[in-house]
């Protein structure tokens, strides 16, 4: 039986039943990894013994009949940009090579104490800066529906792992698509939740007022419940909020006719890739199809959200890359003098990505550039919030595609950041207005997955999954799996 394609319900079935064991399951996932990653390279270390025996601790407990958790036995990959206890964790960044993080991000802690076992920690562009995974100091993560393809990134390996059936699910961050674009690249679902929603604690600060840790999956009931598990407060992280968490799972088969759908018009102009147009059109009319309402609207403010980010970014960047200077934090190259320490440290150990962000941040702060740059894009990020706030008072979702083109080739951006930085386009201001959001499949161009990105009001994680649900269950494309050279 192969038990990789098993969804989560499938899989507790399958226990319950005494049908096959936590130990067979896991052994196909690392047999899986033995075999693909090689080739695909989504993993940047796999723990084969604990995955194992942690695996034999469940069969034992469950033969007992003693109570394991509500995700035992799912085996889960982690971003390499989320602490794991005693488990590597490098950010994709050579100043973080060696460490091992003394506790677990609480997203991940929380999956522990729920049963899932961890195979591994995936790749990831450096300190999450990209859209392609091409920024990892480890190299790139190969897409598996087209090896010579990008998965997407920032977190491509968690992307890449979960399409390619290395693991069922797995945790990524999403600062400004980095959930989202890697899994329209891959095929599979990404959800990013409300800022606050999911604790940040223990996930390397990349730029703190965007950051959300959020869901991989291959259906959408996946990712709804391991949002379960992961979605609430939490006292380490003060932006967290405790709003109550809804039932994700039983929002599902809720009824859709009810919801109104924009289509933002400002999505669909220049840049757009025409395939990638007529393929999220065509799923939108899915929609209606299901019987609910969709309108066209107008979200003007579109076009200065990503300036405003990648002024906003990299002024956060700046100061949340300060701390590894291989003194407070991460290795160091030993020199004669203090100020040699940090140059060679800092000069050696960061790619240039993380360089160029964290130049760029300290110039939009520097006295007198201030308030032409920073203040003005604050002023842009309002805007922004606004223009959401107005388009949510007419409508229950937006419905976007995710990203302009399907994946691309390696290399094809890797000489022009500004062409990488604009991949985030239709991802980004979700971001900037801290709103939930999901990329799940939605067709194919030229036999490559197309993105369709739900976007919902604060807090509404369980309307986009709901939708996304109806959506999944009226459509073909979760089905399709990419086939890798053996
Ligand atoms: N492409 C975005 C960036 O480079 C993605 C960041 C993210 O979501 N982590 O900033």
């Amino acid at each position: 039986m192969e038990l990789t394609k098993l969804t989560i319900a499938e899989l507790q079935q399958g226990y319950a039943n005494r049908q096959f064991s936590v130990t067979e399951v896991v052994s196909q996932y690392l047999a899986a990894i033995g075999k693909l990653d090689g080739k695909l390279k989504a993993f940047l270390v796999v723990q084969p013994e604990s995955a194992l025996a942690r695996a034999t601790e469940l069969d034992r407990a469950l033969a007992a009949g003693k109570e394991i958790g509500a995700l035992a036995g799912v085996p889960l990959a982690v971003k390499d940009c989320l602490l794991t206890k005693g488990l590597q964790t490098t950010a994709g960044s050579q100043i973080l090579a060696h460490y091992l993080p003394p506790y677990n991000a609480t997203a991940v802690e929380r999956l522990i104490k729920e049963g899932v076992i961890i195979l591994g920690k995936t790749n990831c562009d450096e300190f999450a800066m990209g859209s392609s995974t091409e920024n990892s100091a480890f190299g790139p993560t190969y897409n598996p529906w087209d090896l010579t393809r990008v998965p997407g990134g920032s977190s491509g390996g968690s992307a890449a792992a979960v399409a390619a059936s290395l693991s069922l699910v797995a945790l990524g961050s999403d600062t400004a698509g980095s959930i989202r674009q890697p899994a329209s690249f891959c095929g599979v679902v990404g959800l990013k939740p409300t800022y606050g929603r999911v604790s940040r604690f223990g996930l390397i600060a990349m730029a703190s007022s965007f950051d959300t840790v959020g869901p991989f999956s291959r259906t959408v009931a996946d990712s709804a419940q391991v949002m379960q598990i992961i979605a609430g407060q939490d006292a380490r992280d003060a932006t967290s909020q405790a709003r109550p968490v809804d039932d994700y799972l039983a929002a599902l088969t809720k009824p859709v006719k009810d919801l109104t759908i924009g289509v933002p018009q400002e999505f669909f102009a220049d840049g757009l890739d025409k395939y990638v147009a007529q393929a999220v059109r065509q799923a939108i009319d899915v929609f209606t199809n299901l019987g609910a309402r969709v309108i066209s609207v107008s979200l003007p403010t579109l076009p200065y959200a990503l300036a405003a980010y990648y002024v906003i970014m990299p002024a956060e960047v700046s100061a949340n890359l300060a701390r590894y200077d291989g003194i407070k934090f991460g290795e160091r190259i030993q020199a004669d003098n203090l100020l040699a320490l940090y140059h060679k440290t800092r000069g050696q150990l960061l790619g240039s990505e993380a360089k160029r962000r964290i130049m760029l941040g300290t110039y939009v702060l520097s006295s007198g550039y201030y308030e032409s740059y920073y203040k003005r894009a604050q002023t842009a990020r309002r805007a922004i919030q606004a223009d959401f706030v107005r388009a949510f008072k007419e409508v229950d979702v937006l419905a976007t595609p995710t990203a302009p083109t399907v994946a691309f080739p390696l290399g094809s951006h890797t000489s022009d950041p500004l062409s990488m930085y604009l991949q985030d386009v239709y991802t980004v201001p979700v971001n900037i207005a801290g709103l939930p959001a999901i990329s799940l499949p939605g067709g194919f161009v030229d036999k490559l997955p197309v993105g369709l990105q739900l976007i919902g009001s604060a807090w509404s994680e369980s309307t986009i999954l709901r939708l996304a649900y109806a959506y999944e269950q009226a459509t073909p494309w979760h089905n399709y799996t990419p086939t890798l050279p053996a």
